[in-house]
């Protein structure tokens, strides 16, 4: 028995050699009446498909083409487009992109040239655009549509655009679909039947056919919030079904990446299970058979189906974002959720194509492919079935695979097409995307049409082109029987990211909840002070309350005094020799134990950085996430670091090794209450020195807890010791002290500078304690900006700026409070902008929704609004959000825009720590680099921008710690973005990166002579 043909496990033997028998019979049917006719030199499209064979035989080129189409829309002068294309093909190297390059460089030379290489781009990028988007506006799409009728096929018309960023542009898109409905529909129902097109077996079906997104009715369409995507998207859900009701039209629900795909699922079912919509059938949804949960969703969907009473219809296809999931799967160290092998999707698609075949009582079958074995095999499975041919419907994309559609509307299947239809800036990704997928090495498309695979190859069962037969059928086999949604991950050698959390999984919100709830009903938190392993509670206490609620109080602190920090000095410093003797692989142990516990802990901890410093949900997890990556990152790194080195030579031993500073006090901020606690705690004692650690007043709480962990971890007592109280109090004690040798201070510029000249005061004084010069480490605030060049993707561009200037309400040192827009894009970027801005949520942090939560505390609130006074006098307010009635019962801001800053106003030059963005004009790059360097801020920067020379510039000049190409600038992993600035951002070097523990050691180099009366012993590093 062929071990392969296993995937076909749902049939018999018998089924399954007669299935693949007649798959391929009619395959060979519908290959061999293919019309494999070229096009013609004077056709535009003979020049399309020379394009797209160059690009295909050198992907570096396909590459830099790819991005050229993906920019022009936005290059508006002959000059920038020329200008782009030689930037992209002087990354591509090979023959074809040298001869063109030589081309493009003579045309250069003389201005009438580059306009008729600009002439000839766009109109060529154009009519690869008309090749699958089927028009502009709706008479061109109306008479696409009539075209396609006329070939006998019916159409479903999906309107372009990517990225909705704002809630005007959900309301645009919604409007958009219901005038779709109400225009297209009365017209295609006055055309004459086509039986062939209006009919399946059970009667007549709606020819208009519209495939919506859900993501495009909410702009902030978010798995963790699914009660609130369905309130907005739902809304509008309903409306257009009642539109489509009256119209007798049909809604398809298009399926989007796998972050959206099982709020998608639910806001459906949820919506057509009502009873107004109960009995509604001219309705679908996509299932993406590339995904391994594709049969659990398919079984759970007919289920719901059968308990609704009312067939829906399912599209099943394989999938469009195969390459973005594995990458994004890849970056954030989750599971993968799409097939790794494209065999494998292929299988999956035919299993599941029988199913919903099974199931037509339930489910009504559309399947959406150019491959002709997966269409094939559909077919035959229908015919066993004895589905009449009617009964099946076949789907193809506007543009693609043209013949296949011919030789299937002959053999009298029923084909609809899908239609996108728009502007061509919005589809100028669609477009990439087609391009990708004609273009892509596994793609059918380009085997059966570029490269002439035989027949035999192209339709054989999808199994046997697995690479190991055996082996990877048997592991196919099981992994499709029991869809998963997780993958065993390869054991790390290095050091790896702890993976974000993923709320769109359902556990992940039900643990947040349940941890939330169960951290509230604890409040308030005692938090003694821990000296030597000694808990102390002193008389005088404090409180740390919830910013999003003044009235609950979460912690209660005891408060150290100076009798206290010489207590807890001394114990660091009686603990520091056993501690530092013990050796970097031992000291890891209790370090990685630590971050097992905080894992453990997760969701536990990051509830209390939700009550206790307002982070909303993903910043709160991701606080947690950093402070085990410090945990593990530094144990790793500091095993290295202890490794001796020196260079040996006959007759001397050179031994270079790195000790403990010794007592290290660790002066930390609120803003990320576990990560850069933990962080500058676990360097210092990874390196062997002994910590007291002093946490912001304003989270104690937590502080307290990374000492609860510590200690559940084993460390010895007195190696780390906790110290809460006030700044003035106990933190100035601390640096005044003469045994710290080193003081690791995160937090204001003003606090840190004055940190720094007291910590060289007291190495000044005469005292025979203080014989070391104090080592200060401080990481301080910043003026941080984002340039959009001209050719910025603006999508990314308001998205990113929108993200890093008001995530954790704009509390980030990282976070970005200015934004230097060049002339050309500057009012079309702000208006996005400010849109963007007011569609993000305002409220308490503990609910998922919340985008913008509190500021700190009540003082940072008056400090903030001051500074939004000062704005209105030196810019022009485009967006000020009223807290109102939060503002009552927590310390809220609402976001502040101000555009036409000038560049030296005090809004854009001081840290105002909060969500208010000064908006710049720059004329030109220069000016813009200009603009972001002229601050007394060093830390991080970030340029959106297509030209890869403007993007190299900016590398180069934007001088700042941490610089960051087409993305936000908040959100630096340890290990992958070390982070940290200079100039008036900070003293040191980066944490989470290599040098980082450097400074938490000493260097000591020690020589020995080892030559006795004339011999030595032979030295290794001289190879004797
Ligand atoms: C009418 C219609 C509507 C569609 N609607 C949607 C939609 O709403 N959402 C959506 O996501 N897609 C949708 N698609 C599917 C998608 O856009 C692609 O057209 C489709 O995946 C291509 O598959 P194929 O069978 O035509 O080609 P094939 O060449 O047989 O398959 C290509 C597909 O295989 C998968 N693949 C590629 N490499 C690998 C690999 N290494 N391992 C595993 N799998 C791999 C990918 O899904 C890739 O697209 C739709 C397609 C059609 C025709």
């Amino acid at each position: 028995m062929d071990s392969n043909l296993d995937w076909l496990d749902d049939l018999s033997p018998a089924e399954r050699a007669q299935l693949d028998l007649r798959a391929r019979q009619i395959g060979g049917e519908l290959f061999g009446s293919l019309e494999r006719r070229q096009a013609h030199i004077w056709q535009w499209r003979y020049w399309d498909d020379r394009i797209l064979d160059w690009s295909m035989r050198d992907e570096r080129l396909k590459v830099q083409l790819f991005r050229f189409v993906d920019v022009l829309p936005m290059l508006h002068s002959g000059d920038a487009i020329t200008g782009h294309l030689l930037e992209y093909l002087d990354r591509a190297p090979g023959r074809v992109a040298g001869a063109a390059r030589r081309a493009l460089h003579l045309a250069d030379r003389f201005a009438l040239t580059r306009s008729l290489v600009a002439i000839a781009a766009r109109y060529s990028a154009s009519n690869f655009a008309r090749r699958f988007i089927a028009g502009e506006n709706l008479p061109t799409v109306l008479r696409a549509a009539r075209r396609e009728r006329d070939l006998r096929r019916g159409f479903t018309l999906d309107i372009l655009g990517e990225a909705v960023t704002s809630e005007s542009e959900a309301e645009q898109y919604f409007r958009a679909y219901l005038e779709l409905l109400e225009t297209v529909s009365p017209e295609v129902r006055a055309w004459p039947e086509d039986p062939q097109v209006d009919r399946d077996d059970r009667g007549p079906l709606p020819r208009m056919n519209l495939s919506i997104k859900l993501s495009a009715l909410d702009s902030q369409f978010d798995a963790i919030d699914p009660q609130g995507a369905l309130r907005e998207s739902g809304a509008r859900l309903r409306e257009l079904l009642r539109v489509a009701r009256q119209q007798g039209a049909f809604i398809n629900v298009d399926m989007e990446s796998y972050e959206k795909k099982d709020l998608t699922l639910h806001i459906f079912k949820t919506v057509l299970a009502e009873p107004e919509f109960r009995d509604v059938t001219d309705v679908g949804i996509v299932i993406q058979c590339y995904l391994r949960d594709a049969e659990r969703d398919l079984h759970e969907l007919r289920d719901w189906a059968a308990q609704r009473g009312t067939p829906v219809w399912v599209r099943l296809v394989k999938g469009a974002y195969w390459d973005y999931e594995t990458l994004k799967a890849k970056a954030n160290g989750w599971p993968i959720p799409v097939w790794q092998k494209k065999w494998q999707s292929d299988a999956n698609f035919e299993r599941q194509t029988r199913f919903v075949l099974r199931n037509r009582e339930h489910l009504r079958p559309a399947l959406g492919s150019h491959n002709l074995r997966s269409i094939a095999q559909g077919i035959a499975f229908a015919e066993q079935l004895g589905v009449p041919q009617n009964g099946l419907e076949l789907q193809m994309l506007y543009g693609m695979a043209d013949s296949e559609k011919r030789a299937l509307v002959e053999r009298g299947q029923r084909l609809r097409i899908y239609m996108p239809y728009g502007d061509l800036i919005p589809g100028m990704a669609y477009l990439v995307r087609r391009l990708l997928e004609n273009t892509a090495n596994d793609s059918f498309l380009r085997a059966g049409v570029s490269e002439r695979a035989t027949p035999d190859m192209l339709l054989g069962n999808p199994a046997s082109r697995a690479s190991s037969p055996t082996a990877e059928s048997a592991k196919g086999q099981s992994e499709l029987r029991e869809p998963q949604t997780t993958q065993e991950a390869p054991m790390p050698t290095t050091f790896a990211n702890q993976p974000p959390v993923d709320f769109a999984l359902a556990e992940h919100r039900e643990a947040m909840r349940g941890a939330l709830a169960q951290v509230k009903s604890q409040l308030p938190r005692t938090c003694p002070l821990v000296i030597g392993g000694e808990t102390i509670a002193t008389a005088a206490t404090e409180v740390s309350i919830d910013p999003s609620q003044r009235s609950r109080v979460v912690g209660r602190f005891s408060l150290a005094e100076r009798e206290h920090v010489d207590q807890a000095v001394a114990a660091a410093k009686r603990n520091l020799p056993a501690w530092s003797a013990l050796g970097a692989e031992r000291r890891a142990e209790y370090l990685r134990r630590a971050a097992d516990i905080m894992r453990e802990r997760l969701f536990e901890l990051a509830a209390w950085a939700v009550l206790e410093c307002g982070k909303p949900w993903r910043e709160a997890t991701a606080d947690v996430d950093e402070a085990i990556d410090f945990c593990e990152f530094y144990a790793q790194q500091a095993i290295e670091l202890e490794r001796p080195g020196g260079k040996d030579v006959p007759g001397e031993e050179n031994r270079f090794v790195h000790v403990p500073r010794g007592v290290t006090a660790v002066i930390a901020p609120w803003n990320f209450p576990l990560a850069i606690l933990t962080g500058m705690s676990a360097a210092a004692l990874a390196t062997g020195n002994t910590v007291v650690m002093k946490p912001a007043e304003q989270s104690a709480t937590i502080g307290s807890l990374l000492m609860e962990i510590f200690q559940q971890a084993g460390l010895p007592p007195g190696v780390l010791n906790f110290l809460p109280g006030r700044g003035e109090v106990a933190g100035a004690a601390l640096v005044d002290h003469p045994d710290v040798a080193l003081i690791a201070f995160t937090g204001s510029r003003e606090v840190g500078l004055a940190i720094n000249a007291r910590a060289a005061e007291i190495s000044r004084g005469k005292t025979a304690r203080s014989r070391m010069v104090k080592r200060v480490i401080a990481e301080m605030g910043g003026k941080n900006a984002i340039i959009v060049d001209a050719d910025a993707d603006l999508d990314e561009a308001v998205l990113g700026v929108a993200k890093s200037a008001f995530g954790y309400a704009g509390q980030k040192c990282s976070a970005c409070s200015r934004a230097i827009v060049l002339d050309d894009v500057y009012d079309t970027f702000l208006n996005r902008l400010v849109e963007a801005t007011r569609s993000l949520k305002l409220g308490p942090a503990e609910e998922p929704s919340t985008f913008i939560g509190p500021v700190i505390d009540d003082e940072s609130q008056q400090r903030i609004l001051k500074y939004i006074e000062i704005g209105k006098q030196e810019g022009r307010l485009v967006l000020g959000i009223d807290a109102g009635k939060l503002a009552e019962q927590g310390s809220f801001v609402g976001p502040h825009i101000f555009a036409d800053v000038p560049p030296t106003a005090r809004i854009a030059q001081e840290e105002i720590f909060g969500p208010a963005l000064a908006v710049i004009r720059a004329k030109d790059l220069d000016e813009a680099l200009q603009i972001a360097n002229d601050t007394d801020y060093a830390l991080t920067g970030g340029i959106f921008s297509r030209s890869p020379q403007n993007l190299e510039r900016a590398s180069r000049e934007f001088l700042v710690g941490n610089l960051y190409l087409n993305r936000a600038i908040t959100g630096a992993m340890v290990s992958r973005q070390p982070f940290g600035g200079f100039k008036m951002s900070g003293i040191g070097s980066q944490a989470g990166g290599r040098e980082y523990l450097l400074q938490f050691v000493l260097p000591r180099t020690i020589t020995e002579h080892t030559v006795r009366r004339g011999f030595a012993p032979p030295s290794e590093d001289a190879g004797e």
